[in-house]
């Protein structure tokens, strides 16, 4: 058994909450502040994370999946990840109050894709077809001829483009190169020459270059993060191209107790969804099992923020 004094902790930075689930959590509690004793309706989960979930459901928040379940009147906040033209049309004709926490970020790939799209451009969505950012992107685009979802080099052969349109491609926010450039490649096969516009935000591509780092020199890596959250699936990923174990956790429960007796070194990350003090407590309990030497890496600063709507002081 390795001595417990010679452990060591490689911790990703930067790791968690990006500027847009910061906004869109700071929204929530604006919200509840503002609105004390009356419901607040969030269209889908605010962020993809179990505990933030649960969190705000404890305080009395009321997550909805369609529109329809929302009473005429009230408010609702749309989630980080986007919605759809048509669940935006639908609130409006319910007369919600409409506080929007779409990730300014996600914003920008909503207006790409309609310029695109409305210039002539065949517009291919690389991304998860099931993620709401890409139902919400695709959702955004008025004629649905002119856009697909491509998830898989595969995908990209069952496309069908009106013929004689320029194709481009863009990119889901959350993803990684690796799962990108087997599609790129497909479709410049089929498509010869394609502008492609890679929207992976700058919080994706520095949690993924710092577990890349990580995983380069740890036996194996846990990622703080939800099973649905795309993020932190593609964190796993990378450390894994990486060629290091890599395990998804949603809480410091999850912790692969069992495997710490044979490991030296561990890395550590969160997903940009997942809470600061699931980090804190991952690195108590992990401390207290030996791994108390704590080096971070990557060490790359963030300044991002993003201004809270206006449209909260309506309320
Ligand atoms: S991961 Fe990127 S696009 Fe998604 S909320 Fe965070 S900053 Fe915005």
């Amino acid at each position: 058994m390795n001595n417990p004094a010679e452990k060591q902790l490689l911790l990703a930075s930067p790791r968690g909450f990006c500027a847009g689930v910061r906004r869109a959590v700071a929204i929530v509690e604006e919200v509840l502040q503002r609105r004390p004793d009356k419901p607040v309706y969030v269209f889908h989960e605010i962020v993809h994370n179990t505990k933030v979930v649960q969190d705000f459901t404890a305080r009395g928040v009321i997550f909805v999946n369609s529109i329809a379940e929302i009473p005429a009147g009230e408010v609702v906040i749309f989630s980080a990840h986007g919605v759809s033209k048509e669940v935006e049309n639908e609130a409006g004709k319910r007369g919600l109050t409409v506080i929007d926490a779409t990730c300014p970020l996600v914003s920008a790939l909503h207006s790409e894709a309609i310029k695109k799209t409305a210039a002539g451009e065949f517009l291919v969505l690389i991304g998860h077809p099931e993620h709401p950012e890409t139902i919400g992107t695709l959702g955004r685009i008025a004629d649905q001829q002119m856009a697909a979802v491509a998830e898989t080099a595969e995908d990209v052969k069952k496309l069908n483009p009106p013929p004689g349109c320029r194709i481009s491609a863009l990119t889901q926010t959350t993803l990684n190169n690796t799962a990108i450039a087997p599609v790129l490649e497909e479709m410049q096969k089929r498509f010869g020459d394609i502008t492609l516009s890679n929207r992976r935000c700058y919080a994706t591509e520095n949690r993924q270059n710092a577990v890349k780092m990580i995983a380069e020199q740890s036996e194996l890596v846990l990622i703080i993060g939800s099973k649905h959250s795309s993020n932190s699936r593609e964190l796993c990923k990378v450390a894994q191209n990486a060629g290091c174990e890599a395990i998804l956790i949603d809480s410091p429960d999850e912790i692969p107790f069992e495997r710490l007796e044979s490991i030296s070194t561990i890395g550590l990350s969160a997903g940009a969804s997942a809470p600061p003090e699931l980090v804190d407590n991952t690195l108590r309990i992990l401390s207290r099992k030996g791994f108390s030497a704590t080096i971070e890496v990557g060490s790359k600063i963030e300044n991002v923020t993003f201004p809270l709507p206006q449209t909260l002081s309506e309320l």
